[in-house]
């Protein structure tokens, strides 16, 4: 039998390549290949690249720099190493990679993971194979399934895609290109994979897609279903106790999303929900197509329902033409909502987006100092909200053993890391799974330190969720 060939996979960017990279592993595990934390001895290294902002892509130039000495130290050794480079950055500049990183032997789009296999074997045969269209079949069809070892060694909180891709076209958003229309999976094949995680000791499901719930997937009794539909199936499925799903469009929050938040336990009161901005004038430019009260109203039908639900956000600063006015909107705005946490950017221009041509660029300086204000704004809140938990008791969801000897980490409903003790003469493996009541007693940085307020079981099955 062949000896085993090693395969490195470094990500970049966000959930849907995390998920992306686990699901390049599955397609290349029946081809022999095992993964291996170090470059220097792989046989095949995979960028799996983002193209969001321009900094992240540029990212990927420098390391395949570093690569080609990697791959010249092996060929001295007598090895080959083959280099791809996958994800949104392949999908956009497909031929434009090879010539400048002439070392890259696969460029292949997020729509094609499925055709690895075939297009290793071709760069083998020919010296290089590049596939970026968007296939008319499915590639869900043709994934393999991880193996069960496979699923509990990734842990007991897993992603499953349900949707991917973007109709959406914010002026300064590369996705609707590098990801390709909105496509829903049905929900059957959602079902199976929720299913399948679940045997396997998975116990926290997060749903992802670019633009999450604008889900329309094909349901069992042939009509389209909702994701706060799909999202009341998934809650019914034995082991799972945690339910969570990103990220979302405020356009697309519907009575079904809402009315989720209010009957399931399961469901997660932590949402994240970017607006970019606060200023009318600049979300009309970037074509969101919502105004800063309605996107308020959207916050306030969650608020209605579920009173513990806490919000996250994605920022854009300095986008063209943001004048001092715009900005102090979307920092009213920050205050008027109050975030347990969010994500700020520089605004980047994209080549081939609306934006990238709009003249009025913000002068970096100016940039700088707003992003500054915003974070500082941002970071308030959250150590506000984290500082909230101290003196409370919440529900942690146990997930692996923590840094300092005998302690162990999970997480609690706003994703906040949570650190315990386990009552002596309790192994720590003997906790992961399970959902239970830790009394905060500190907080240090962005971790929550506690004591369990309730003595485990001894078994390892999880308890259900009781609400955050
Ligand atoms: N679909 C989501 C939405 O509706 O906002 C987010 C998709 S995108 C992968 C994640 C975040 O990157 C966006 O919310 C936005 O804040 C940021 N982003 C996208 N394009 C950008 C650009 N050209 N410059 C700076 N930030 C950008
Ligand atoms: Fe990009 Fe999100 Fe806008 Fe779609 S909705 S274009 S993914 S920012």
């Amino acid at each position: 039998m062949a000896p085993p060939r090693k395969l490195h996979i470094k990500s970049y960017g966000c959930q849907m390549n995390v998920y992306d990279a686990q699901r390049m592993v599955d397609v290349l595990t029946p081809e022999g290949f095992v993964e291996t934390a170090s470059v220097d001895d792989a046989d095949l290294v995979i960028l799996n690249t983002c193209h969001i902002r321009e900094k992240a892509s540029e990212k990927v130039y420098s390391e395949l720099g570093r690569l080609r000495l990697a791959r010249d130290a092996a060929a001295q050794a007598g090895r080959t190493m083959q280099i791809a480079v996958a994800g949104c950055v392949a999908q956009a500049e497909g031929e434009e990679i090879v010539r400048r990183a002439p070392v890259v032997d696969v460029v292949v789009g997020p729509q094609s993971y499925h055709h690895l296999p075939q297009l290793l074997a071709r760069a083998n045969a020919q010296g290089r194979a590049l596939e970026t269209e968007f296939p008319v079949e499915d590639k869900f069809g043709f994934l393999p399934q991880p193996a069960p070892a496979t699923i509990r060694a990734r842990g007991i909180s897993a992603f499953v895609t349900v949707q991917e891709g973007c109709d959406k076209f914010c002026t300064f958003c590369v996705v609707p290109y590098t990801r390709g229309a909105e496509v829903s999976r049905p929900v059957a094949a959602i079902l199976a994979d929720v299913e399948r995680l679940a045997d396997n000791g998975v116990r926290e499901i997060t749903l992802i897609g670019q633009n999450v719930n604008a889900y329309h997937g094909d349901g069992p009794d042939g009509r389209a279903w909702t994701l706060g539909r799909l999202l009341q199936r998934l809650a019914a499925v034995p082991g799972i106790v945690r339910l969570r799903y990103s990220t979302s469009h405020p356009n697309d929050v519907d009575d079904d999303l809402i009315a989720a938040h209010r009957d399931l336990a399961a469901l997660m009161p932590f949402v994240h929900l970017p607006v970019q901005s606060g200023s009318d004038r600049i979300l009309a430019a970037m074509n969101r197509k919502h105004s800063a009260a309605d996107y308020r109203r959207v916050i306030d039908r969650f608020r209605a329902v579920q009173p513990q639900i806490a919000f996250s956000s994605d920022f854009i600063v300095g986008f063209p033409g943001e004048s001092d006015v715009d900005f102090a909107a979307t920092l009213a705005l920050v205050t008027q909502i109050g975030y347990a946490g969010a994500y700020s950017f520089k605004y980047s221009p994209r080549p081939g987006t609306p934006a990238a041509d709009m003249q009025e660029m913000v002068p970096a300086a100016v940039l700088d100092e707003r992003l500054e204000r915003l974070q500082q704004l941002i970071d308030a809140q959250q150590s506000a909200f984290n500082k909230a938990a101290i003196g409370q008791t919440v529900d942690v969801l146990f997930e692996r053993a923590g840094r300092k000897p005998g302690q162990i980490v999970g997480r609690t409903a706003y994703l906040q890391p949570a650190h315990v003790f386990p009552p002596p003469g309790m192994e720590s493996d003997a906790l992961v799974g399970q959902v239970l009541p830790v009394r905060i007693d500190s907080l240090e940085r962005y971790s929550l330190l506690g004591e369990l307020a309730a003595t485990p079981p001894q078994h390892a099955r999880p308890l259900a969720a009781t609400g955050a």
